[in-house]
């Protein structure tokens, strides 16, 4: 697949002043709690309204979606507010259902994005369809993967198609249940300019009091759109109930987001931002230079080693190493994520240099 513009028809043709918002609860639970979240979105500027139906849940057990029955509540939605409609699909019977139900969004969620047999066999349920069908990011971060997902359906004749960056799957215990990792975004964008690229805080924060946070990054990274979890009794919520907001909330959060121009156009506008982003080249080839000086300490430490016939690894050095640059970077307003990340990397870097000179 290439970049086509008419990849974007769908949402030209929506005619927005604002970034597209698409929003509802994680999972519809009774046909009066779908209905009762939908009246109160109806206003807001929401032009999709999401309920999951079909729920993939991490552990057995747990609340796994209303079914097909949820369906007739979104055409409900739909007949009673005027918005359109969008639920998750998993397999070639629910496209079959969705599809029976007139739902106008369908996306893929992130579990079945990891699996070319689900996306495959999703396609061509979908066959030629004139839905709008979003791809969720793989859990892993792979792009690759995400990118292949589109293709799947480009190739399986869907051409009202789209993006959502819902975060990665990690480990490691961080401020987000799902991180970010914008780069993978930013690539994606770069490759397809023409393919609608939403943002999910929701799933990305786990958390509802980070939405605006991480709405406003990708906003400023010039995303399409947002997809926002909503519940009118977040609390109680049978599936993700810490990530949801409010209608009145979400409301809120749209009236706070500062919504930049790509380019203004201006020349004094201009200017600044070319000298800013040119200091920024200068400060990254600059970094690049102390990089390049440090592996060449590393290599003279790795020489050592060998004569001396000390192992690489020493982790007593390594941590206080670590304490110190999280310590310093505190103070000079550095996350201790960020320091975290970047010493691993420069640290693993170093390993590698040293592993090479013991095996010479
Ligand atoms: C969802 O949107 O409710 C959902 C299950 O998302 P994801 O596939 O991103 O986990
Ligand atoms: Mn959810």
């Amino acid at each position: 697949m290439e970049n086509k513009k008419e990849l974007r028809t769908w949402l030209d043709e929506l005619n927005l002043e604002h970034p597209l918002v698409v929003a509802g609860p994680c999972s519809a639970e009774t046909e009066e709690q779908v209905l009762k979240i939908a009246h109160e979105l109806k206003d807001a500027g929401v032009s999709y309204f999401r309920a999951g139906i079909w729920k993939p849940r991490t552990r057995p057990g747990m609340f796994e979606g209303v079914g097909a029955l949820g369906l007739k509540w979104l055409q409900k939605v739909k007949a009673e507010t005027g918005m359109k409609i969008a639920t998750e699909v998993a397999n070639a019977a629910h496209v079959k259902l969705a599809l029976e139900h007139d739902v106008d969004l369908l996306w893929i969620g992130a579990r079945s994005t990891v699996s070319p047999f689900i996306v495959q066999e999703i396609a061509e349920a979908l066959d030629g369809t004139d839905k709008i069908v979003l791809v969720k990011n793989p859990v892993n971060p792979d792009l690759a993967l995400w990118l292949g997902g589109v293709e799947r359906l480009y190739t399986a004749g869907i051409k009202n198609l789209g993006v959502i960056h819902r975060g990665f799957s990690t480990y490691e215990k961080t401020k987000y249940r799902n991180i970010p990792e914008w780069q993978i975004a930013i690539e994606l964008q770069n490759r397809f300019p023409d393919l609608p690229l939403i943002c999910d805080p929701s799933h990305i924060t786990g958390n509802r009091d980070n939405i605006l946070d991480v709405s406003q990054t990708a906003l400023d990274l010039n995303f399409d759109g947002l997809i926002i979890e909503t519940h009118t009794d977040p609390d109680n919520a049978w599936s993700d109930a810490a990530q949801q907001v409010t209608p009145a909330s979400l409301i809120k959060i749209m009236a706070n987001l500062k919504i930049r121009k790509e380019t203004s156009g201006g020349a004094a506008y201009n200017k600044e931002l070319n000298t800013l982003r040119a200091q920024i080249d200068v400060i990254d080839s600059s970094l690049l230079e102390a990089l390049e000086k440090r592996m060449r300490i590393s290599d003279g430490i790795g020489k050592l080693k060998k004569s001396g016939n000390v192992s690489v690894l020493q982790t007593s050095r390594w941590n206080e190493l670590l304490e110190k640059m999280i310590s310093e970077g505190k103070d000079k307003g550095l996350s201790e994520e960020f320091i975290l990340r970047m010493f691993k990397a420069i640290h693993q870097e170093s390993i590698n240099h040293q592993e090479k000179i013991l095996k010479s």
